[in-house]
């Protein structure tokens, strides 16, 4: 079985107190499944990405956990800047400090809501690149787009605008994550043919832009992911795991989808 690679986005929910909850969950449901337990780190890899105000808080509470089963830590969103007079902003040097290997850029609601370009997004990825912390780039087409015929259109112009002077050797250490925007929070996932033609165009192009046939390539499918729709999902040949966003808020249900996947108790 291939690895699988779990994210959570934890979005605005979750405060410092139900993040230790999450946290104490998380270890009983892990030291609770032999399954699990085997799979860490080889087989299922598994990070989490909490609101800011709550990082420090999932930090210490990952200090319970056995080293070999902690999740990652990452963040759902950056500035690019070091420092410096950018209020309301969080920098990379702050991130790690808190303990974060992983930050998640380009979200659909940052573009949507807040109206980040793909420039600004390509910026936030070079700036993780050149601080060695994974970028977890999001990229994906609208209903719209989807309903115009556009879906390769607008994932290859968001792939090329992220990837624009990025060197193979860090195009590889980018994970990908396939967002379709209609499919984020909205109970309707893509079909498993649907994501896999995506993620499988994806790969291509990636490794297309970085002049490597060879290249690893880490692709996420991500867009209403559960325990009842991972199994297909994630055995598709392109999709190397699920950016969960709803399903990851209780242990339970965020590691049932692996489960799911793997047939482990
Ligand atoms: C997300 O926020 O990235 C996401 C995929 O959300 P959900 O799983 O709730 O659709």
């Amino acid at each position: 079985m291939k690895k699988i690679y779990l994210y959570g986005n934890w979005k605005m929910n979750m405060n410092c107190e139900e993040t230790r909850g999450f946290y104490k969950d998380f270890g009983g449901q892990v030291a609770g499944s032999s399954g699990l337990l085997g799979a860490m780190g080889e087989a299922l890899e598994v990070a989490v990405f909490p609101p800011f105000t709550s990082l420090a808080a999932a930090e210490e509470a990952s200090k319970n956990l056995d080293k070999r089963t902690a999740p990652f830590l990452g963040a759902q969103n950056v500035y690019f800047e070091p420092k410096g007079a950018f209020t309301g902003e969080v920098s990379i040097p702050m991130l790690k400090n808190l303990g974060c290997t992983h930050i998640i850029v380009g979200h659909s609601e940052r573009r949507t809501i807040f109206g980040e370009s793909d420039d600004l997004i390509a910026r936030k990825v070079k700036a993780c690149l050149d601080e060695a912390i994974v970028p977890v780039f999001c990229y994906g087409e609208t209903l719209a787009e989807r309903e115009g015929n556009k879906t390769f259109d607008v994932v290859s112009r968001q792939l090329r605008a992220a990837l624009s002077g990025r060197t193979s050797e860090e195009a590889k250490k980018i994970v990908y994550a396939y967002e379709p925007v209609w499919a984020i929070g909205t109970g309707k996932s893509a079909t498993s043919d649907e994501a896999q033609e995506v993620c499988a165009y994806s790969k291509k192009l990636i490794r297309d832009l970085a002049g490597s046939a060879e290249l690893p390539v880490v692709v996420l499918y991500g867009g209403s992911v559960k325990p009842d729709n991972a199994k297909e999902l994630l055995s598709m040949e392109a999709i190397d795991g699920a950016l969960v966003g709803g399903a990851s808020l209780k242990a339970d249900s965020f590691l049932r989808i692996y489960r799911a996947y793997a047939g482990i108790d």
